[in-house]
């Protein structure tokens, strides 16, 4: 690294004259850490399994930072986000620094373990609460502020990473959550969150000096809470915490970060205080709103033109215009990312198996980095410096867009002939007259979710087929063992409605996108779900077709099996899209409807073969919910109109039912009922059935099944407990509309207490019902 450090020989404590000698030219906000093969989740894997010790997971850590740094250095990166790195959250990384983790933990000596603890929980110990970051399919720890919380400054992960990257030569630009943001997305027992502000911001003061010391010429506080609705309250907040880290006279140059969204009025606010730069996002964001912003020419602009959320190659002239037309207003302007590439897989390299033509229009990570340095050198230079990329960006462009698989004909088609019609089916309580005899159930009917525990057989026989050990007729025959095996657990436990237990699915996203036209799966797409668990989306590129029928199959042979009805379970429109990496060429609304007849053509073909309920899941209805409420109805429109689509073309005989969970619901609690599912099971066994209560004050009256146990807890329910929740629903709902299921799928828990649990779900189903 001698070379690297006479390069970046800046790193002196010279006092720079001004923003633009401080200015750098070319970032990204952050990147991502799990590792390019995984090694990350391995090695915290084998820590928590006792195979590895301490130290030899920070040197899995040290190295991965090592490799991070190296690339965007070597790129042409001349300021690289440092302590971007985690062993499972940023989130908790900062209640770490702030002192801010809950005193249920402090009793655990190691750092390491105790960090851990609050993460993941211990047999004792609760860990924190985890929920969605923003609308990304990342997961965060929500920190826990309580009345006896006493902040008190830790900064020596930050610290220590710049010491590091500092010692290779690197330009370190650290980065940590701002204090808005932090407190936003905490869990507060006592106070407003933004009443800590005077707790937490004396914190970022001292952490502002400490890091001066180091020699870091910018901090980067990213407050991406500042791209959703706030008050004039919060953004006065905003205001005066900045102001207040602005004056103080011994620390780095401040980029405050957003991402995911446009900063609005937030945008004033911050170009008001003296912090030296603002990152914007210009992807999700827009870019007149920041050009007319008066005051952002004192201000150092780091210009969010390439895509940090999605996979597609930038249109290199695009982001040309958008850069050149910001360096006329602003005080200075770098490239850089929309938000951190954490939400890209790694790079393309060792993509083999993907089309070339699709290959040519993809960037991930380390693509995405060049594109970042190929821009900023256009900057500076000029467009004839970078003649070739420009050359092969356009090229992608034109073959992407004349592409056949982009526009199948007979599918748009369809599509412009639809009316609201295929939207909608027999009002509601006909259907239910219709079913009812059809199926001829009793009161409180029993089910479950769909899928059953993935078993080690499972799995094994998945991986064979995957390595060519078995042939396709095997791996059916052993699928067929298992679906064998659970029709008959359900029929001995009593259920009323049974299904086939979802064996044959690695992933209910991935399965179905695996059999449609339209959809590309990477080898080694991983992306960081939450702590170690990563997920691999599916690449959305062309028009959706159906080519074959994707569950007949299994779901006739289980039907075969017994003479309860089989529940065919699908995966709605809305899911597939919000676990996938989506086309940018179209709206989410027209892709959602090309998923959406998909799937009903797979409705139609279940019908035909005789099942007589379909379950079309959509847990994620409420991920994809837009940030600011102004752009939420559109949404929730074109989501319950794709679902809609998807199920209205069976018979008024047919029972639709569809399961949410992962949510509070508030926010699309009216969509729920616009779906117009037959029935609807909810997660609910957390939040005791208060979803009854919401449901009932939008009018809802259709069947609910609001979940009765938590299948996240390896605990069985007693025949009690289950009882009084169910009695507990049946004030909210009669007994005509109520079903009773788990809260959500089983396939993560052991055979045993599925049984257990179920049979206890079952008799207390039995003693209720014998109430009415
Ligand atoms: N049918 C799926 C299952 O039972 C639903 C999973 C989910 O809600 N996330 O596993
Ligand atoms: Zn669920």
């Amino acid at each position: 690294y001698a070379g690297r450090c006479r390069w970046f020989g800046w790193r002196g404590h010279e006092q720079p004259e001004s923003n633009v000698t401080l200015a750098f030219t070319a970032t990204v906000l952050g990147s991502p850490r799990i590792g390019p093969r995984r090694e990350l989740k391995k090695a915290v894997e084998s820590y928590w399994a006792g195979n590895l010790d301490a130290s030899a997971l920070e040197s899995v850590g040290r190295d991965l930072r090592r490799r991070t740094w190296t690339e965007l250095v070597d790129a042409g990166i001349d300021s690289v986000p440092v302590n971007t790195f985690s062993f499972y959250d940023q989130m908790l990384d900062t209640a770490v620094m702030l002192g801010a983790l809950p005193e249920r933990v402090s009793g655990i000596d190691s750092e390491l373990d105790r960090y851990f603890a609050a993460a993941r929980g211990t047999t004792t110990i609760a860990p924190l609460e985890m929920t969605k970051w923003f609308d990304t399919n990342y997961h965060y720890l929500v920190p826990e502020i309580t009345p006896a919380s006493r902040f008190t400054l830790n900064a020596a992960k930050v610290l220590g990473e710049v010491e590091e990257a500092l010692a290779l030569g690197v330009p370190a630009r650290p980065v940590v959550i701002g204090p808005v943001t932090f407190l936003l997305l905490s869990k507060s027992d006592d106070r407003a969150p933004l009443d800590h502000l005077d707790d937490v911001v004396p914190l970022y003061a001292e952490l502002l000096g400490l890091l001066a010391d180091t020699g870091v010429k910018w901090v980067q506080i990213d407050e991406p809470a500042l791209v959703a609705d706030r008050t004039a309250a919060e953004l006065e907040a905003t205001r005066s915490v900045y102001d207040r880290l602005a004056a103080l006279n011994h620390r780095p140059a401040i980029l405050v970060a957003s991402y995911f969204g446009d900063l609005g009025d937030a945008l004033t606010a911050l170009v008001e205080t003296g912090v030296e730069g603002i990152a914007v996002d210009l992807v999700a964001g827009s870019l007149d709103h920041v050009v007319a912003t008066p005051g952002i020419e004192g201000k150092h602009i780091a210009a969010g033109v390439i895509d940090g959320r999605n996979v597609w190659r930038s249109d290199l002239d695009g982001s040309l215009t958008a850069l050149e037309t910001l360096r006329d207003r602003a005080g200075s302007v770098a490239v850089s990312t929309s938000c951190s590439l954490l939400h890209v897989p790694y790079t393309l390299d060792g993509e083999n198996g993907l089309d070339p033509a699709l290959r040519s229009w993809l960037a991930f990570g380390s693509e995405k980095i060049r594109e970042v340095a190929t821009l900023a050198t256009a900057v500076r230079s000029g467009h004839a410096a970078i003649g070739d990329q420009l050359a092969q960006s356009r090229a992608a462009a034109e073959t992407r867009a004349s592409d056949p698989r982009l526009h199948d004909n007979a599918i748009r088609a369809r599509l412009a002939a639809l009316t609201d019609s295929e939207r909608s089916r027999t009002p509601a309580p006909d259907r239910r007259t219709a079913q009812d005899s059809e199926l001829s159930l009793p009161k409180l009917p029993t089910t479950t979710i769909g899928s059953y525990p993935q078993t080690t057989a499972i799995r094994v026989a998945r991986a064979a087929l995957r390595k060519g050990e078995i042939g396709q007729a095997e791996y059916v025959r052993r699928m067929r063992a298992e679906i064998a095996d659970v029709v008959a657990l359900q029929e001995d436990l009593g259920l009323d409605v049974l299904v086939h237990g979802e064996p044959e699915r690695n992933d209910m996203v991935q399965y179905f996108a695996e059999q449609f036209d339209g959809f590309f799966a990477t080898a080694n797409g991983w992306v960081q779900s939450y702590g170690s668990r990563c997920v691999r989306p599916p690449i959305l590129y062309g028009d959706v077709r159906r080519p074959k029928p994707m569950t007949i199959e299994w779901i006739s042979y289980a039907q075969s099996l017994t003479d309860k009805p089989v529940k065919a379970i699908l995966t709605g429109p809305v899911t597939i899209l919000a676990w996938s990496f989506v086309r940018d060429d179209q709206s989410l609304a027209e892709s959602a409807d090309q998923i959406a007849l998909a799937i009903r053509d797979e409705t139609a073909d279940l019908e035909t073969s005789g099942v007589r309920v379909i379950q079309v899941d959509e847990p994620a209805l409420r991920e994809l919910l837009p940030l600011r409420a102004a752009d939420q109805s559109a949404y929730l429109d074109w989501a319950v109109g794709a679902f809609r689509l998807a199920t209205s073309g069976v018979a008024d005989t047919t029972a639709i039912h569809t399961h949410l969970c992962y949510s509070e619901f508030g926010d699309v609690i009216g969509a729920i009922a616009g779906l117009d599912a037959d029935v609807t099971s909810i997660e609910a066994a957390r939040s005791h059935m208060e979803v009854l209560d919401d449901l009932n004050a939008v009018g809802f009256d259709l069947g609910v099944g609001p979940g009765v146990y938590d299948i996240h807890s390896p605990r069985v329910p007693s025949v009690d407990e289950i009882a009084g929740s169910l009695r507990a629903a049946l004030g909210a709902v009669p007994a005509e509309r109520l079903w009773v299921n788990p809260d959500c799928g089983l396939k993560t828990r052991r055979r045993a207490e599925v049984e257990s649990s179920l049979r206890n779900m079952v008799d207390a189903a039995h003693l209720v019902r014998a109430e009415h």
